[in-house]
């Protein structure tokens, strides 16, 4: 079932300047419940802008965005909207106000009027769920960056959206931090939650099981990553990487090895190589 449905979308910054920008040319995008798409594009390609369309942060110039079929532009919608579909930032300590983490996640749910026990309960779903049960007391500040991220997503996580959207919130991490974030929103997905996972690395991509790609603000590819990334005239002009995996392949394959797919991690990369082995001669 459609959950998120962008429909001609157009938005442009400063309408009223001499200079104008037009982030978004008009996108049509439908996402489901419970998919987990990646969305990609090199910088100033409109992901964020789209990011923010995808919750009424951003109203579109022109066109729809339709959240369970409300449209953002409504003002009445837009607490309903903002708590069906959440948002994570790059540097989630900017969002954090409060003195505990406990605080922080009952903060935004205790501000809509969620009732006592009802608030309690998803406050400690919320720090279950991403591993801070054992941390209700800490300043936010004293966590680590992948902690931080995750207490980013608790408090969104508390005021039970149906849809997370990720803006490039692994961006400044180190890899550890970036996997466990990785592994949390594949969990939460896994659990019904359907997850918007902005990013400019590669090797995440990979695991998403569809990719949108912008390209100055029009949509250049929606697909399967296996799709995206055996296409490198593609990748290319999206301005996109591939992951390593993929890299090694192509430059086997250029070189005459047969290979059954394309891998797209180690795993993949090592399994395709063993059957290629396996079946020479
Ligand atoms: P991305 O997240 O892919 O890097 P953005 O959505 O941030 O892309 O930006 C898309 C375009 O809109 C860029 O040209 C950017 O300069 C412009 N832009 C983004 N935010 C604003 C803003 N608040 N005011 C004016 N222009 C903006
Ligand atoms: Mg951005």
């Amino acid at each position: 079932m459609a959950l998120i449905v962008c429909e001609q979308l157009h938005l442009t910054y400063g309408l009223e300047s001499d200079v104008p920008i037009e982030a978004l040319h008009g996108i049509d995008l439908t996402i489901d419940e419970g998919e987990f798409v990646a969305v990609v594009g090199r910088n100033g390609s409109g992901k964020s802008t789209l990011a923010r369309c995808l919750n009424g942060l951003l109203r579109p110039t022109s066109g729809r965005v339709l959240v369970n079929g409300l449209d953002t532009a409504l003002r009445q919608h837009r607490l309903t909207i903002r708590s069906t579909v959440g948002m994570v930032f790059q540097n989630p300590d900017n969002q954090f106000v409060m003195s505990t983490v406990r605080e922080e996640v009952a903060f935004g749910p205790e501000n809509l009027g969620v009732p006592r026990p009802e608030l309690i309960e998803r406050v400690d779903r919320a720090l279950r769920l991403t591993g801070l049960a054992d941390l209700p007391d800490v300043d936010p500040q004293h966590l680590s960056a992948g902690g931080k991220s995750r207490l980013a997503i608790a408090a969104m996580l508390a005021l039970a959206p149906r849809c997370l959207v990720l803006d490039e919130t692994t961006a400044l991490m180190d890899p550890l931090a970036r996997r466990e974030t990785l592994a949390l929103a594949q969990e939460l997905c896994r659990q019904g939650l359907t997850i918007v996972w902005v990013t400019h690395h590669m090797d995440e991509v990979a695991e998403a099981a569809r990719v949108v790609a912008l390209d100055h603000g029009l949509l250049g590819y929606d697909g399967t990553p296996h799709a995206l990334f055996a296409d490198r005239a593609l990748c290319a002009k999206l301005g996109l990487d591939l992951p390593p995996a993929a890299q090694v392949a192509h430059g086997l394959i250029d070189r005459g090895l047969s290979l059954d797919t394309l891998p797209l991690n180690a795993a993949e990369l090592v399994d395709s190589l063993a059957r290629a082995w396996e079946g020479r001669s």
